[in-house]
């Protein structure tokens, strides 16, 4: 008997109809001889109606309440999901983070998961029930009820499994699995069958909204094998595993965008140590991610351009935090631009084959996009552009790296 954590989206369980059909697939998995656990989502648009509710109080809510205000949506979807199941016949049991004990720290609207307590789950599924857990929240050590960050219900899923040694976890969504590049912006992208959680890990953090990308990490951790597939169908998704020597011979598996970037230069600082230092602490203290950071050679030797990307969300507060330490180190000003976008590719094949980002770049250069900055890992190139060019660039390096297959 294998045990199975199957995990619905917020599309999954969008009204009354989309629940009876996740119950029906539930119901299905178990009557063919597995245990099942279920992960859910709160109904799509629930939470970003949540948010809005709060701030129709106060610009600034209190995070500790905006924990317990979010986690509503997903006791809403297991309720009924659970109800469902019913109604079809099986045993089926709602619980919301803190029955099952998902202890997270106390990082409100961002908490981590440090442990998970699985006697209640193992008890009910002992007893012939499917528990049907909500997803994204927990509960910290002082019993206060956390979440775990947008798209967080996917590390819920993934943690479970883990913690359980779960032999499968299914994260079903309304697409068909994880693609080539966007499907919505490229016909010709392609699913893939299979991708490994080093690429599936880069492809999340590079702006494909696949899974969250905390749950990749959990999952490539504990080894815990992860399908990615569409509740609408009955098509077998995508798998994500460690990587073996078939996916090495692919060179570039992938092409995503990020529009979702901004870029902000510290003209002509002086060049000596700690400049940086000071600089890239104060932007963390603010809780602002940095993802690329140039630094160039100054060309008197005594002063320096420093540039680096943030979330558009951030890129006020990142300026004025840049403002003021330029002003305080005398240097020229600091300049921001918005309207630019990072594209990239990855795949695991990347290291061990040459002359890619080459390559990359030169076919950007054929079609005159000018290439911004530029970041490598041993498995990614990425390229910031002017945003009016992502879907071109997109497309030109879907098309060189034989992409559509
Ligand atoms: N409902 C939460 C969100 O929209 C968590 C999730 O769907 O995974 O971010
Ligand atoms: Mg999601």
């Amino acid at each position: 008997m294998a045990l199975i954590v199957q995990k619905y989206g917020g599309t999954s369980l969008a009204d009354t109809e989309r629940v009876k059909a996740v119950a029906e697939r539930v119901v299905s998995t178990s009557k063919q001889g597995n245990q099942v656990i279920v992960v859910v989502s709160a109904m799509a648009g629930e939470t970003d109606k949540l948010i809005k509710l709060s701030h129709e109080i106060t610009d600034r809510p209190d995070e500790r309440e905006m924990d317990l205000l979010l986690s509503s949506g997903e006791r809403v979807t297991s309720a009924l999901t659970a109800m469902a199941i019913q109604k079809q016949g099986k045993d089926a049991i709602s619980l919301t983070g803190r029955q099952v004990g998902i202890i997270t720290d106390s990082a409100h609207t961002k908490a981590m998961i440090e442990r998970i307590d699985t006697s209640r789950l193992k008890k009910e599924l002992d007893e012939g029930r499917i528990p049907v857990v909500a997803g994204f929240q927990g509960i910290d050590e002082f019993s206060n009820v956390t979440t775990l960050g947008r798209g967080g219900s996917d590390t819920s899923a993934v943690a479970i499994a883990a913690a359980l040694n779960a032999d499968l976890c299914e994260i079903y969504t309304d697409v068909e699995g994880v693609y080539t590049t966007d499907p919505h912006m490229i016909k010709e992208a392609r699913k893939l069958d299979k991708i490994s959680y080093d690429e599936m890990l880069e492809m999340a953090s590079l702006g494909a909204r696949v899974l969250h990308g905390r749950s990749v990490e959990v999952a490539k951790k504990f080894n815990v094998p992860l399908v990615i597939r569409s509740s609408f169908s009955s098509s077998p998704g995508t798998i994500v595993v460690k990587e073996d020597e078939e996916m090495e011979k692919i060179v570039v598996s992938g092409v995503t965008y990020d529009k979702n970037q901004s870029r902000i230069t510290i003209l002509s600082v002086p060049d000596r140590p700690g400049i940086a230092a000071t600089l890239f602490n104060a932007i963390a203290n603010a809780d602002i991610v940095v993802d690329m950071i140039v630094q160039n050679v100054g060309s008197d030797a005594k002063s320096t351009d420093i540039s680096f990307t943030a979330p558009v969300a951030d890129c006020g507060k990142a300026f004025e935090i840049t403002k003021k330490i330029s002003d305080e180190l005398g240097a020229k000003g600091v300049n921001i631009k918005e309207d630019i976008a990072k594209v990239s590719i990855l795949g695991v094949g990347m290291r061990s084959h040459f002359g890619i980002a080459a390559r990359m770049f030169s076919s950007l250069a054929e079609k005159g996009i000018n290439i911004m900055m530029i970041s490598t890992s041993e498995i990614k190139v990425s390229c910031i552009i002017d945003i009016k060019q992502t879907e071109e660039a997109v497309k030109i390096l879907h098309g060189v790296f034989n992409l559509a297959g």
